[in-house]
């Protein structure tokens, strides 16, 4: 499939989700509404999660979708991913700066320029705000760490694929600790997050993946992170057979997070860490795409599992 037939199938499919009522359109890409039916299966999905995750005792923690900036900066994402970024600005004017907005709002010109950066930044994926909080806590105990996030994440990247979103919402675990606990974790969900998702009767594959790092210095980083497998994807056909969807991701980040604000293990070495995360809406849209449109129709089998 070419690309102009891979955009002629989104832009078809996101149509059809958008007449079943299933996705509010906005007017912009990648930001949509949600009706009661998707959001249903969404929360059916989160406790589907839960169930096989939540007995591992990881600590909730649930935050806002918005990042402290000073966190932001130092995870280093604008080095590996300044297109995808939100900064949140605000206008912090006086009452000439805001009569000159109301002017220029008027007028149909850019009345942006007034706007300052504030302290918080949209979170980028749900794992960034554990890294630095567990890192303040101090040395991690004897068995290190899991923990259990769930946050709307936003990227800058428009478009009319209806399972690439703008906003959407994201359920991790996350593991950190020596690098035996963070590889056998990964080792561990790689298998429950195949075994869960064939148990949804989807059809899957699992394949070794690359982060979009920006730039050419940014190629090097993708290829060596394929080259050391360091990111795996669950993929699920969702608008193309050819090119399917990662719903789930699986990531190592070796010591990255770690280095970046000092996490220690209990022996004092850096820390490793690892995440798995769940797409929400990719995998509602995904049931969706092989079930049908009505949940009511869905195979017992499935229905079962979700609403017990
Ligand atoms: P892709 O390769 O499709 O861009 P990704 O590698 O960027 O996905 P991750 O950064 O690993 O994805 O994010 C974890 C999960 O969040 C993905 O497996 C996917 O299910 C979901 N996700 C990522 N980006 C989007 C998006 N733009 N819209 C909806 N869901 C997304
Ligand atoms: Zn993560
Ligand atoms: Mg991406």
């Amino acid at each position: 499939m070419n690309m102009i037939d891979a955009a002629t199938a989104q832009a078809a499919y996101r149509d059809e989700l958008v007449r079943a009522g299933l996705l509010i359109p906005t007017g912009v890409d990648g930001l949509y509404g949600r009706s009661g039916v998707f959001e249903d299966v969404v929360e059916r999905f989160d406790a589907l999660v839960t169930r096989w995750g939540g007995k591992d005792g990881a600590e909730v923690m649930r935050f806002p979708p918005a990042l402290n900036r000073q966190y932001f900066e130092e995870s280093e994402y604008l080095k590996s991913f300044p297109h995808l970024a939100g900064t949140i600005h605000s206008f912090a004017g006086d009452e000439k700066a805001h009569r000159t907005l109301l002017r220029r709002l008027e007028e149909g010109q850019d009345w942006t320029e007034e706007q300052v950066a504030t302290d918080v930044v949209m979170t980028p994926a749900a794992c960034y705000p554990v890294y630095p909080t567990i890192a303040q806590r101090g040395p991690l105990p004897e068995d290190g760490k899991l923990i259990d996030v769930f946050s709307y994440c936003f990227r800058h990247e428009p478009s009319i694929d209806p399972a690439r979103m703008q906003l959407f919402r994201m359920r991790e675990y996350i593991r950190i600790g020596t690098p035996d606990q963070v590889v056998e974790f990964r080792e561990l969900w790689l298998e429950r997050g195949r075994e869960m998702m064939a148990s949804l009767e989807v059809p899957l594959d699992v394949d070794v993946a690359n982060d979009p790092f920006f730039g050419r210095a940014g190629a090097m980083l993708s290829n060596s992170q394929r080259e050391q497998k360091l990111k795996f994807e669950l993929l699920i056909p969702i608008t193309s057979t050819e090119k399917p969807t990662a719903c789930l991701s699986f990531n190592y980040h070796q010591d990255h997070f770690g280095h970046l604000w000092d996490i220690r293990s209990a022996d004092g070495a850096v820390a490793h860490t690892a995440c798995v995360g769940f797409g929400m809406e990719r995998v509602a849209l995904a049931l969706f795409r092989h079930h049908g449109f009505d949940p009511a129709a869905w195979p017992a089998s499935v229905r079962k599992l979700l609403w017990g």
